[in-house]
């Protein structure tokens, strides 16, 4: 990726970041206080070493400029860390900027103060400790460009003056070079940061996407699984997730000690429905039916499936025979109280039902407990349908037969 100079000039990286979340960590890592602590040492080491030496005509001033600098980034950085929690970035962007001009400002004084007149060896010290403050800053440089040339422009700006003062012309093309170096030093560390950058943006992008395709997939798979248990015409629960709901039902019975009831119901002739009204009409009654029985208030372990034709199931989990008889009654009335609508409007329409109750200790299968109401439902059918029979009529009936065959 290539770089021209004057973009680097031009770019403000800060509001190239990918998102604000970017901006604000870049934030952070610029108003971080640290780098202006140890630059401080570093002076306050280069003003005693020149004070010591003979040399700092100016190191007490010198030595009040840097507290006074690092007093401002100090408070800079305080009020950062206290911002109001929606702050506006760009207001942060230009109180850094300024942060940035008062450091250049600050630092180039204060080493220009020290250098002024200072003997030989303490200036190589003052110049080192400059070249290692501009590194400092560059290294940051990636994140704020222009502030950060800005700054090493203008202390550079401050060494130079110094050196003319003290007669160092040599100082002004090394100087001049040192810049050069710096500008190159940052568009190496812009170029990095924008590649990665980019792959940044880039994987986020992709992770969102791919969180959105996730969800898309999970509502498809919850809308097909809807669609493999429930009945299309009646839109109660279908035959597959009545035998899975029955079945857990079932094994929770054989683990506790309660009872477990099921209903078994069957339209009464049907087949002449259809016959007089049209298949059509027979299918507008089932589904109307099927709205009947969704519309009842049931308890969340309790369900009412078709189990096939029009025939239908319902599940009623530590439910003792009694409360079993009452439901099948609500039942029975909730389907005989349905005006049907079109031509069949003045035909009412029954149900027969089979009562069967597993008592706790009770080890039958599930097939014979189905197998149970449905000769309950044989019988209601049998003593003149709209009614409800309970198997253990028909057993006593069986058993009745038996003794007198
Ligand atoms: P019973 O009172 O003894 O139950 O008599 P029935 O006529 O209801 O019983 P039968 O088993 O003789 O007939 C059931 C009828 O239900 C026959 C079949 O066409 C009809 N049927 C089953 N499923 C559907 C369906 O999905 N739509 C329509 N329209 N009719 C159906
Ligand atoms: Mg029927
Ligand atoms: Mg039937």
């Amino acid at each position: 990726m290539h770089i021209p100079l004057h973009q680097i000039w031009q770019s403000n990286l800060l509001e190239e970041y990918g998102s604000d979340k970017h901006v604000w960590q870049a934030l952070d890592e610029l108003f971080e206080i640290w780098p202006h602590i140890t630059a401080w040492a570093a002076i306050i080491l280069c003003a005693v070493y020149a004070m010591a030496t003979g040399g700092g005509q100016y190191a007490v001033e010198a030595i009040i400029v840097a507290i006074a600098h690092l007093a401002i980034r100090a408070l800079s950085n305080l009020l950062y860390r206290r911002r109001a929690p929606g702050d506006s970035i760009c207001r942060w962007i230009r109180i850094f900027s300024a942060c940035a001009l008062t450091s250049g400002l600050g630092w180039g004084l204060t080493l220009a103060l020290l250098l002024v007149h200072a003997p030989i060896d303490s200036r190589y010290l003052i110049l080192t400790v400059a070249a290692v403050i501009m590194q400092s800053a560059n290294s940051r440089a990636h994140m704020a460009p222009r502030p950060l040339i800005i700054q090493t422009a203008l202390l550079l700006t401050c060494i130079c003056v110094a050196s003319i003062i003290n007669g160092d012309w040599i100082l002004l093309p090394a100087t001049l070079l040192f810049f050069v170096f710096q500008i190159g030093h940052m568009r190496n560390l812009i170029r990095l940061r924008l590649r990665q950058l980019r792959a940044e943006i880039g994987q986020e992008q992709a992770l969102a996407q791919l969180e959105l395709s996730n969800t898309e997939l999970l509502n498809a798979n919850e809308t097909l699984r809807q669609y493999a248990l429930t009945d299309g015409l009646t839109g109660l629960p279908n035959r597959r997730a009545f035998d899975m709901h029955f079945a857990a039902r079932h094994k929770e019975h054989q683990q506790h000690a309660a009872p477990l009831s099921l209903i078994l119901f069957d339209i009464d002739h049907f087949k002449h429905f259809n016959d007089s009204f049209g298949h059509q009409a027979g299918d507008a009654c089932l589904a109307s039916v099927g709205e009947t029985l969704r519309a009842l208030p049931l308890s969340q372990d309790r369900m009412i499936a078709r189990y096939g034709g029009e025939e239908f199931v319902m599940v009623l989990p530590k439910t003792d025979e009694a409360s079993a008889v009452e439901m099948a009654e609500i039942l029975r009335r909730a389907i005989a109280s349905l005006r049907l609508k079109g031509a069949q409007a003045n035909t009412g329409i029954t149900v027969s039902l089979g009562v069967v109750t597993l008592a706790p200790r009770d080890q039958a299968r599930e097939g014979e407990l189905i197998d149970r109401a449905d000769q309950a439902l044989y019988l209601a059918k049998q003593k003149g349908r709209n009614r409800i029979e309970i198997f253990r009529d028909c057993a006593d009936r069986k058993a009745l037969d038996m003794q007198h065959p």
